[in-house]
Formats: C-alpha cells, structure tokens, sequence
C-alpha cells in the first residue's frame, strides 16, 4: 500500500479528464497510485484497493462485483472509475476511518461532532459495524440516559465529543432516527426543545449543505413536550418549598414564612424564554429563597434535597415528557 500521511495533505492540482461529463479532481488525502479502483464523488477521485474496501464492507464487495465484472465504468489509464452519490466529504471521511482506522478516529481524542455524525451516516450505509458503534458511543456520551452525565457533560464537556451545537441536536435526532438507536432519542429532543421554534422548523445543515429537518412527528413532540417541560418545572419549585414539612430540626419561625414568599415568586423557568430543568445551576434554592436569607440550614438542606429528588423523578420521566417510548431508560436512582 503506498504510504499516505493522513494528517498532512499532498496536493494534486491535476484535473483527470475521461470520466464522461464530469472532470474529476484527484483528492489531496485518499489517493493510492497503486490503487485499483477510483471512486468519483462531487468531483472529487479516490484512488483506493478495491480489495481494502470490500474486507472492510459487504456493501462495497457488493457494489464492486456487480459494476466491475459488467465493464461499464469509465477508466483512467486502465483503472475503473466508479460514480458515487455521496459528498466527497461524507466519502473521504469514511475512507481515511477504512485505510487510517484508529490512528484517524483515535479513542482518546474529542471528536468533531461533524464528522462523528458523518461517520454514522457512512458506516450505516456501507455497513462498517465497528466504525458505527465507536461513533454512536461517542454521540451517546451528550445524548445519554444518565441525569448525572447529561448535567456533567451540560457542564464540562465531553472528552470524546466536542460540544454540539443546538441545532445539531437536530442532526443528533436524525441519526439516532437512522440507526433507531432509541435511548439517543430523550435527551436529542430535550436538547430540541430549547432551539427556538423557527430555528427548530428551519432544520439544520450539514457542512456540505445538506438541509436535515426534523419529522413533523418529532416537531410536534417538541412543541408539546415544552408545554409538559413547564408544568415539570411549576411542580419541582413546589416541592422543593414544601410548605408544611419543615425539617425536624427546625426551631425558627422564619422558614414557612420565607417559603412561602419563595413560592410565590418561583420562576423556574421563563416560558418562550427557557426551557430546560435540568440544566445544571449553582445553589438553586438560595436563588429562589432570594432575600429571605435567615431561613435556617435544615430547612435548606431539606430543600435542596427535594429539589434534587423532583429533578430525578422528571428526568426518568423524559420518555414520556416526549411522547416516546423507550424500553431501556432507566426507571429508578
Ligand atoms: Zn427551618
């Protein structure tokens, strides 16, 4: 196999004419002379060893003896060119994973979320199990059934997944839509839910242009779980202040008076403005107490307790908050 740096592009200027109507430019990272086979892609070429490629997916071995033994492709010099329909981005990333393999897509590096969804889509398609399972691990680390790591990524991040965007989480819905991969599909709405709705209706584009909208099914969950997500957020503020149980140790009579003033301010969320309850936030009920600052330390303790116990109580909810049902989300602490 001739050797190729992945990391630092050769430039090939050359146009390769003979390939019907469409020139075809040679790709700067996916090109072998020894090659044997040139996939043409948007007018990009890839020279690559059609034997790499059908080891690597059934789906290629397929599309490879049924072309090539017919002898309809046009060739350059005496080597097939074989059209395809997928961007030349989309194609080039599938097959630096197919040559590079992990020294491309390393475990130990933060993967951009373009190319983990653009590797979904490819090895869905041509069947790379392996490829598809360490990308879907990676999108699950945002999209994940857990309450403590969704608030952890929400804060710091995730070391295999650079932060997607808001609108990715559309892109998020889409694959999880296309690998029916379900426990993506909670915490990929939710995040939907605070897009804001044209941006929501307006769908998402992909680096190559490509418009991903959601289904209007999946919008509709958006739309009707925000009204859910609302009442969620009205119910966790209550019971967090929970006017007649006051700690055991409570002497002051303070408390059920400042709780009773928090609750008649509780704006947990804004409706239109902000949607999310389990965004991770700094002392809560010191914020919703406001300046009742003498309530005593059980009762705040007892408080935040509550608080945390209603937050769990929605997230295991969240299936259902969005219409969905979801065999393997988990149903208790
Ligand atoms: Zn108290």
């Amino acid at each position: 196999m001739a050797a190729l740096e992945a990391t630092e592009p050769t430039t090939f200027p050359t146009t390769l004419a003979g390939t019907g109507d469409d020139n075809v430019e040679k790709d700067t990272r996916v090109w072998f002379d020894d090659g044997n086979v040139i996939l043409a892609a948007s007018g990009v070429g890839f020279r690559v060893h059609r034997g790499v490629l059908s080891a690597a997916s059934g789906v290629f071995a397929d599309m490879f003896s049924m072309r090539l033994t017919r002898g309809e492709d046009d060739e350059i010099g005496d080597c097939p060119v074989v059209p395809m329909y997928d961007s030349a981005d989309d194609l080039r990333h599938l097959l630096q994973i197919l040559y590079f393999g992990r020294k491309y897509f390393r475990p130990d590096t933060c993967a951009d979320f373009a190319a983990v969804a653009s590797t979904i889509r490819m090895a869905h398609k041509y069947q790379v199990q392996d490829a598809l399972d360490d990308a879907l691990t990676r999108l699950k680390t945002y999209y994940t059934t857990s309450l403590h790591e969704w608030q952890r990524v929400c804060a710091d991040g995730s070391p295999a997944l650079q932060r997607p965007s808001a609108a990715e989480a559309i892109v998020a819905v889409s694959l999880a839509r296309l690998t029916d991969t379900l426990s993506i599909l909670p915490a990929a709405l939710y995040a939907c839910c605070q897009v804001d709705t044209g941006a929501l209706l307006r769908g998402a584009r992909l680096p190559d242009g490509t418009l991903v909208l959601l289904e209007p099914e999946d919008v509709a969950r958006c739309v009707d779980a925000r009204v859910r997500i609302v009442c969620a957020s009205g119910r966790i503020g209550a019971q967090a202040l929970w006017l007649d149980r006051r700690a055991q140790t409570c002497r002051t009579e303070v408390c059920p008076r400042a709780r009773l003033y928090a609750r008649s301010k509780i704006l947990y969320i804004t409706p239109g403005k902000e949607c999310d309850i389990f965004r991770p936030r700094g002392d809560v009920i010191t914020e919703m107490l406001g300046e009742q600052t003498e309530v005593c330390a059980a009762c705040r303790e007892q408080m935040a307790q509550n608080h945390e116990r209603e937050i769990a109580k929605c997230w295991m909810e969240l299936p259902e908050i969005m219409a969905l049902e979801v065999p393997d989300w988990p149903r208790s602490e």
